[in-house]
């Protein structure tokens, strides 16, 4: 049986791609080494939860045709992420906002709040924050800097805050509003029922093979199909012929609860240093579910190695100049194309994630 494309992977990435490539009657295969679809966004229903296996999702865009694309599949409920941070056994809101500054200083207005943080930052900026310590510090002063980023992000990447890329803060809203909304997108929810429903109708026409690992039987699958799409880690497709790019791993502990309400919140992230976890996930709170029992997640960052499953790319300079390499190197490849998180290394969200699969429909077009 020959393919137009084998498709390695069935993530967000993979699934778009070949729902889109089968409607322009092109024959798709996607192969998977897990055994459930829809790659890090799995979701799997347990005493009527459903439950977020690799960590909380939370679709959030501003593009309208994104948001568009996936209400095609699936409905989306008025989930609003607004986390809560634990710090030493106090609560804060997250984003940074008035609900913060009154935890923290007991400020009321915001002419209060930014007083506070104005004074801290005068004492302490620098004029070209060339990494992310003083990016935080110049963003919201030191004591924020401590108490809700240092811990959470140094665990997080296990790496000190002076020796990490300042672009991954500035993921992180700053507002003098009362307003926990974590997110400044348009448009956010989770989709009703979960997200292996929206896998699952993206890939109602496609064929697919779990269990099946790429580099366990390569020739076989090579000469499978015209073209392969991989969304696995591009290092590892060139035999890290080049060196290993960095990755985090992470570890995930769930556990029922005989109880119906755990923590009140689907996310609380344990900020200090000293919780070897990040966060604890309160699945039932994605979609209000009304079961008498509840499911929760303590999420643990790890060091990658050799063999672990890859879940975020550590885009600091040393990483993307190494990741050049093999995308030059890919470019000797034309029948092979790399996509996703993993496959072009890059620490994107699923609403970009999906914007690129299109794209590259369009170019295979
Ligand atoms: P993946 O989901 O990683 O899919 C790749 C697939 O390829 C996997 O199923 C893998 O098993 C398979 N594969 C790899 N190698 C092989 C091989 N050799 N043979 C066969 N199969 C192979 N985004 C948001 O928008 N909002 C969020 O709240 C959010 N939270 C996140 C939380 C966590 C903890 C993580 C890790 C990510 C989060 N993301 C979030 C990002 C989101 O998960 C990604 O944007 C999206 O899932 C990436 O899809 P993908 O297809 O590129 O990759
Ligand atoms: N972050 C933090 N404290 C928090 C939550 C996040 O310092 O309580 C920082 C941390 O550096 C993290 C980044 O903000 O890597 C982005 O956080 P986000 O929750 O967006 O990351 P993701 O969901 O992708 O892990």
């Amino acid at each position: 049986m020959r393919y137009d494309y084998l498709i390695v992977g069935s993530g967000l990435f993979g699934s778009v791609f070949a729902h889109e490539m089968n409607k322009i009657g092109k024959k798709c295969l996607i192969i998977e080494k897990r055994n459930t679809i829809g790659g890090n966004i799995y979701t799997e229903k347990t005493e009527g939860i459903n439950v977020h296996k690799y960590g909380a999702h939370i679709f959030h865009t501003s593009n309208e045709d994104i948001w568009n694309y996936v209400n095609q599949f699936i409905k989306f409920n008025r989930f609003t992420n607004s986390p809560i941070a634990n710090y030493k056994g106090k609560l804060y809101n997250l984003p940074f906002n008035m609900n913060t500054f009154y935890g923290l200083w007991g400020v009321k207005t915001p002419e209060e709040a930014k007083k506070i943080i104005e004074d801290e930052k005068a004492e302490y900026e620098t004029k070209n924050p060339s990494n992310l310590e003083e990016q935080a510090i110049n963003l919201v002063g030191p004591t924020i800097y401590e108490i809700l980023i240092k811990g959470y992000t140094e665990k997080q990447w296990g790496k000190p805050c002076t020796q990490l890329p300042s672009f991954i803060i500035k993921r992180l809203p700053v507002r003098f509003t009362f307003d926990n909304n974590y997110f400044n997108d348009l448009y956010q929810g989770i989709p009703i029922g979960g997200y292996t429903q929206l896998i699952e109708k993206l890939l109602e026409d496609i064929e697919v093979k779990t269990n099946e690992d790429y580099f366990e039987n390569k020739e076989k699958w090579d000469n499978i199909a015209d073209k392969i799409l991989f969304t696995g880690m591009i290092d590892q497709f060139f035999d890290y012929c080049y060196g290993e790019l960095e990755y985090r791993g992470l570890n995930f502990e769930t556990e029922i609860k005989d109880t119906s309400n755990y923590q009140g919140n689907a996310v609380v992230n344990y900020t200090e240093a000293e919780i070897p976890y990040t966060r604890i996930i309160e699945h039932k709170h994605f979609e209000n579910s009304d079961s008498e029992k509840t499911i929760i997640t303590h999420e643990y960052s790890k060091t990658w190695k050799k063999g672990d499953e890859a879940y975020y790319p550590v885009n600091d300079d040393k990483n993307s100049e190494l990741y050049s390499k093999y995308e030059d190197l890919s470019k000797n490849y034309p029948n092979i194309l790399f996509g996703g998180r993993l496959g072009m290394y890059k620490y994107m969200n699923m609403d970009e994630v999906i914007k690129e699969a299109l794209q590259l429909v369009e170019k295979e077009k």
